[in-house]
């Protein structure tokens, strides 16, 4: 770093941006920067970064850069996108931004032909290339593979997830309806589990693992989805700029007539639970006359909706359109929207005081119709629902008959609430099996299962929704960086580096952070938030306050934990000792307000609602509540955890343990994971993958604009997106090894004037590998100069591998 030299400065807007070393202080480096009218920034050491001699220079590979930093990363980032390049690998690890807008030329069927069979890095960089990679390796290697797509809402984990899937079976399908079932199931997915949020028209609002099942001859026989965490506080309420889930607006908006007077569906304005969010619907101009009835006279107002960011109208189609491909039947298509209307109507149920001196509530006289279309449409006694609405039955310890305690306003809304938000998760669940039937398989060799789950979240305000989702972030940050490092020291072993110690330090800091965090706070038995949110569900007088402070004395010192103060968070208000707390994840601090975290660790509805939808003359209501019925005999509330369902099922209780893993742990995972057991063939756990390493590959997906739009680059929450990510974690790792990836040949060129003859004799092109430009930069004695500012262990580093070199 001398003056003169161009840098990366750090910058708030753009991430990076460049300059000149013009001052250098014992602790500051002043830059510079070569826009015209900017003022020069002084920055500590470690946030200036050399950058590329060459600054148009653009790279596949970013390894394969001279100067390997998060400066440089997102230079590259920026350079690419402008010329549509979303994709970049670092390392094995592929990069996508959302180009937010179509790039055909990228996924049409020569692309698609293009990538068949072809080595990672022989093509530009694309999630084809990855999928065709885990596809070879699922052949050669005779396992299972995964890969993970993260990144967060609105980046495109779920587009490019689908791309995946349509690559895999457009190359290697059977060629029969299978495979075309499998990527049809998105839409039904979709209209199910997404919504209009403020980040992404189209946000998925569940995990999902989709595994592309194949026999030994490398064709797909089927597949089968599994699903986390539905986001159940949408169903009833959402942000005012958002919308329930697209399913409802389809119906209302799209459906023929017939269908709309059978369910009693009407305009999205009438229901309660779609009025709260944006009562936006989206209609094409031309189909705004076909469905004008529809239409509220706010709407007819408005003159039509030009907006047609999502069109209901046909979307309907397409949705109708696929649930027939992937063989869902008319009447099981019309079974299931039935339920979906019931769940509206019962949004419309209201109550008011009843006016007796019981302090009980009614249904409102308004709602009366509701209460009977609901009962119709549910297979529910009218009466018997508003009596399960209205009362709770209890039994005193050591009585037989149980009493009908009567509920309050309030109490009765809650009620209501857990209903809607129940039959429609579970409805969700009978979707998501019902696509595993229509794409069944009796045997299979083997599978790729693509993971997308929702990413890192912080918000204003945080709740129990985003402690799961960031517990899981926190689990699969866990496993990168697991394999990141393993695959790092297989590269070195494989070059004959020798030098696997170098990154002990930097594993052993970069793992125990989060072992610490998943261990002692939210796992451990007893201790863990998990299991004490459990404790709290169990009490006769639970409450958030209670569970909140108990966290705060069982990890009073505990470094990754604290109580939300104002000077922590600058965006949060102080919080008391038993409203909240604040979590140090990986990613950043978050503050989470423990309010209803009780409630909605409780996925149980009270007995005598759930006794009554259970016996519904309504074969799919009472079939999608079968399973959990269960009969408390104390009149107490059943407790289903969520928390723990989270954590001992599915491929994160799978990760786990097999990160830490031995056989026998395999052995409990395998009686764990539901994944397995409705396999029921242990070799198809995804978590072996796992375990006998056959490489799981990730895809980051990156969100360029908080506006969603195209050809936009906001370099500075781009970085913050590479941070969160773990991607810079992953350069310092590489730092602490061997960076820089730059072909041999470059190299050679570019010090070809000061070499010894010895060396300037060998042909460049015979001399491929780290190994060797490792040896030719260390006889150079310009390694230094290569990788950027020297690290203590570097010095290190350079004497072991000439003594590797020597021996
Ligand atoms: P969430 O976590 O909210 O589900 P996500 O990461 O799954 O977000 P996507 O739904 O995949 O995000 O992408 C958001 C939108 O960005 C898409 O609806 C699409 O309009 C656009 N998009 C994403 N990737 C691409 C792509 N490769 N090409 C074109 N458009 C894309
Ligand atoms: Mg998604």
């Amino acid at each position: 770093m001398d003056s003169g030299r161009i840098v990366w400065a750090p910058h708030v807007e753009h991430g990076f941006i460049l300059g000149t070393i013009t001052d250098i202080g014992s602790t500051t480096i002043t830059v510079q920067p070569t826009a015209a009218n900017t003022k020069a920034i002084t920055a500590s050491y470690n946030q200036v970064f050399p950058a590329e001699l060459d600054n148009k220079k653009e790279a596949d590979d970013n390894c394969s850069l001279m100067y390997l930093n998060e400066a440089t990363l997102l230079h590259n980032l920026r350079i690419r996108y402008s010329k549509d390049k979303i994709y970049t690998y670092v390392a094995n690890i592929l990069i996508a931004v959302n180009p937010y807008h179509d790039v055909p030329a990228l996924y049409n069927q020569q692309q698609v032909a293009k990538y068949k069979g072809k080595s990672l890095g022989l093509l530009p960089p694309h999630c084809y290339a990855i999928a065709d990679k885990t596809y070879r390796d699922m052949k050669v290697l005779g396992l299972s593979q995964s890969i993970i797509v993260s990144g967060e809402s609105g980046a495109g984990k779920t587009e490019n997830t689908k791309f995946v899937l349509r690559y895999l079976a457009d190359n290697y399908g059977s060629g029969d309806d299978i495979d075309k079932r499998i990527v049809q199931a998105n839409p039904l997915l979709e209209a199910f589990g997404n919504a209009k949020t403020m980040r992404n028209n189209n946000s998925s609002r569940f995990g999902k693992f989709v595994e592309i099942h194949f026999m030994k001859v490398g064709r797909v026989v089927g597949g089968f989805v599994s699903h986390y965490l539905l986001e159940k506080s949408r169903i009833v309420m959402q942000n005012s700029r958002e919308r329930n889930y697209h399913i409802f607006y389809r119906l209302c908006c799209g459906a023929p007539l017939d269908i709309r007077s059978k369910l009693q569906l009407s305009s999205p304005d009438n229901f309660r639970y779609l009025r709260h969010g944006c009562t936006q619907y989206f209609i094409g101009d031309k189909e705004a006359a076909k469905v004008k009835d529809v239409l509220s006279d706010e709407h007819k107002e408005k003159g039509g909706l030009k907006d047609i960011l999502l069109n209901d109208y046909a979307d309907y189609t397409k949705l109708v359109g696929s649930m027939k491909q992937i063989g869902v039947s008319h009447d099981d298509m019309l079974d299931i929207f039935q339920v979906v209307a019931g769940v509206l109507h019962i949004g419309n149920i209201t109550f008011e005081e009843g006016g007796d001196s019981s302090g009980g509530c009614i249904v409102s006289e308004t709602s009366a119709k509701s209460i009977q279309i609901t009962s119709q449409l549910l297979g529910l006694d009218a009466s018997a629902l508003t009596e399960a609405l209205t009362t709770r039955s209890m039994r005193s310890a050591g009585e037989s008959n149980t009493i009908k305690v009567p509920l309050k306003q309030e109490q009765s809304s809650s009620a209501r609430e857990a209903l809607a938000k129940s039959i429609y998760s579970r409805l969700f669940d009978h979707v998501v099996s019902r696509i595993n039937q229509c794409i069944p398989f009796q045997a299979s060799d083997g599978f790729i299962g693509i993971l997308d789950i929702a990413g890192f979240e912080y918000f204003e305000v945080n709740s129990f929704e985003q402690f799961c989702i960031n517990y899981c972030n926190e689990k699969l940050q866990q496993f990168f960086t697991k394999r990141v490092l393993r695959e790092e020291q297989d590269l070195y072993a494989k070059e004959g580096l020798g030098v696997h110690e170098l990154i002990k330090p930097v594993k052993h800091i970069w793992t125990l952070s989060q072992k610490t965090l998943l261990s002692d706070l939210i796992e451990s038995p007893r201790t863990g938030i998990l299991d004490i949110l459990d404790e709290e569900n169990k009490l006769p007088t639970s409450s958030d306050h209670h569970f909140t402070s108990v966290i705060h004395l069982k990890h009073k010192n505990h470094f990754r934990i604290a109580i939300p103060r104002k000077a922590q968070l600058a965006t949060h208000r102080s919080l008391r000792d038993d409203e909240g707390f604040l979590i140090r994840h990986f990613a950043g601090a978050v503050c989470y307000q423990t309010v209803q975290f009780v409630e909605k660790n409780n996925d149980a509805l009270h007995n005598s609602l759930e006794i009554l939808v259970a016996n519904s003359k309504n074969k799919l209501v009472s079939q999608i509540f079968k399973s959990s019925q269960t009969h408390s005999t104390k009149g107490k509330l059943n407790f289903i955890s969520v928390g723990n369902k989270f954590k001992v099922q599915g491929l994160y209780a799978c990760c786990t343990k097999l990160l830490n893993g031995t056989n026998q742990l395999l052995h409990l995972c395998f009686a764990a994971c539901n994944l397995c057991k409705s396999h029921k063939r242990f070799s198809r756990c995804p978590a072996l993958s796992v375990l006998n390493n056959t490489g799981s590959s990730f895809i980051r997906c990156i969100k360029p604009n908080l506006s969603m739009q195209g050809a936009l680059f906001e370099g500075g929450q781009i970085l913050s997106q590479l941070q969160c990510s773990g991607m810079v974690s992953v350069l310092d790792l590489m730092q602490g090894g061997f960076p820089s990836r730059a072909p041999f040949n470059e190299v050679y060129s570019m010090y070809k004037a000061i070499m010894p003859p010895k060396l300037k004799r060998l042909d460049s092109r015979l001399l491929v590998g780290l190994r060797k430009v490792v040896n030719l930069l260390t006889q150079l004695g310009r390694l230094r100069e290569m990788t950027g500012v020297l690290k203590d262990n570097r010095r290190e580093m350079l004497l072991k591998v000439e003594k590797h070199e020597k021996n």
